[in-house]
């Protein structure tokens, strides 16, 4: 195994006091880093993106685990520290100095399929996330060029991630990761690994694409979960009156229509945007 200097010692070389502007919480437990690189099975060989490698915590266990890691940092105080990772790990590691929300990652990664991990950065993962998985304005092609997405977030963004109908963390987010993808709780991270610690537990979540339902519009589905969430705890009935011929789908699939948002499914909801996208 490549002998590095451990993580804290690089931070301190190179002076990375972290920064609250930029959501800086870094992990410096090598064993858990290499727990959270192998969470997406053998990355031997396979394209890597990482979003906010910061020192390079998670990006030397990627590399250890034989991926080509392609790493978006927005802090330049990090790319001395990185340019010496890539030297210890030749052809492996590629870093571009820049915004992830303002950049095209497919384009990025070649139009080759990749894997994203991320300890995100808070303020920005939930932004991303809804990116990748082709939320409101992205038309993203289904299935996507990612294979997976292994990323940490605040506890209660990975619960609202993965929740089912009837559980309060459920909402919008959850239909949009669940309606043609699997979403599940990899692994709880409490706040006391990372230096400095957040005031917040965090979690991973894994995620895998999955086949989309036919006939569907992510328009249409993500239309109607606005409007039902937008009024979470009013009757559907209420809450979808504004959404042209969406109280009739209900009556033709036998959905209740004093039921609220937060008790219908994934599947539910999937079929009242199909009857509405015919
Ligand atoms: N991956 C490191 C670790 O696990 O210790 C650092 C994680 S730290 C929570 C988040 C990192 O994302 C920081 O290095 C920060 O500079 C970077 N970052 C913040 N916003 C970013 C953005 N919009 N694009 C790319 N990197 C960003």
């Amino acid at each position: 195994m490549t002998t590095l200097p451990p993580i804290r010692e690089v931070i301190a070389r190179h002076g990375l006091a972290a920064s609250k502007a930029l959501g800086q919480n870094f992990l410096l437990d090598e064993q858990l880093l290499a727990r959270i690189a192998a969470l997406p099975g053998d990355l031997s060989g396979a394209r890597v993106l990482e979003v906010g490698p910061g020192p390079g915590g998670l990006t030397r266990a990627l590399l250890r685990a034989g991926a080509k890691v392609t790493a978006i940092e927005m802090d330049r105080r990090c790319l001395p520290a990185l340019t010496e990772l890539g030297e210890a790990f030749p052809g492996q590691l590629t870093v571009i100095e820049g915004d992830a929300l303002k950049l095209d990652h497919n384009a990025l990664m070649n139009g080759q399929p990749f894997h994203v991990l991320s300890n995100l950065p808070y303020n920005v993962g939930t932004a991303l996330f809804v990116r990748w998985l082709g939320g409101p304005k992205d038309g993203q092609s289904w299935p996507p060029l990612w294979q997976s997405l292994t990323l940490m977030f605040q506890r209660e963004v990975a619960d609202r991630i993965v929740a089912s109908a009837g559980e309060d963390a459920y909402g919008r987010l959850a239909v949009l990761a669940q309606w043609r993808a699997e979403a599940k709780l990899a692994m709880k991270v409490h706040r006391s690994a990372f230096t400095p610690p957040p005031k917040v537990m965090s979690a991973i979540v894994h995620v895998t694409p999955a086949a989309m339902p036919e006939g569907v519009s992510a328009r249409m589905l993500e239309r109607l979960t606005e409007s039902a969430f937008g009024q979470r705890r009013k009757m559907l009935r209420q809450s979808l009156k504004g959404v042209p011929g969406a109280l009739e789908a209900l009556a033709n699939l036998g959905i209740d229509e004093t039921r609220r948002a937060e008790t219908i499914s994934v599947a539910e909801f999937v079929a009242v945007a199909k009857a509405l996208s015919a």
